[in-house]
């Protein structure tokens, strides 16, 4: 497993720790925010959206709306699926600071549709 350094007392820990073991502060390694907003589009407007996060579950988002995740820093993995599509992206959370991501459904044309997620 990875070690961090804690941001507090600078000690050596898991970077999946929730407490560091040596100061007690909360995420030593950092957290940070991760966002998602659907914009509202006409294209796929009935799909609800399945959303997984470094392989977990993590909800489903409806078009005009958005999530937010509390994770620790690093590098984590997101995967949005709906009416059949999917995509994905790797992202960064930086401890402190909120990473945006937006999604939709793009025009099903001579191009093909597909599910875009892109940093916003
Ligand atoms: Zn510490």
């Amino acid at each position: 497993m990875a070690l961090v350094t804690c941001k507090e007392c600078g000690a050596e820990v898991a970077g999946s720790a929730k407490t560091c073991p040596k100061c007690g502060v909360s995420y030593p390694g950092g957290a940070g925010q991760f966002i998602l907003w659907r914009k509202t589009a006409l294209t796929g407007e009935m799909y609800a959206v399945q959303i997984t996060i470094d392989g977990q579950p993590a909800g489903e988002i409806k078009k005009g709306g958005s999530v937010t995740f509390d994770l620790l820093a690093g590098d984590h993995q997101v995967d949005v699926r709906g009416g059949g599509l999917s995509n994905s992206a790797v992202f960064q959370i930086l401890d402190g600071q909120a990473t945006r991501y937006e999604m939709h459904f793009s025009a099903f044309g001579i191009l093909g549709g597909g599910l875009k997620l892109k940093p916003a």
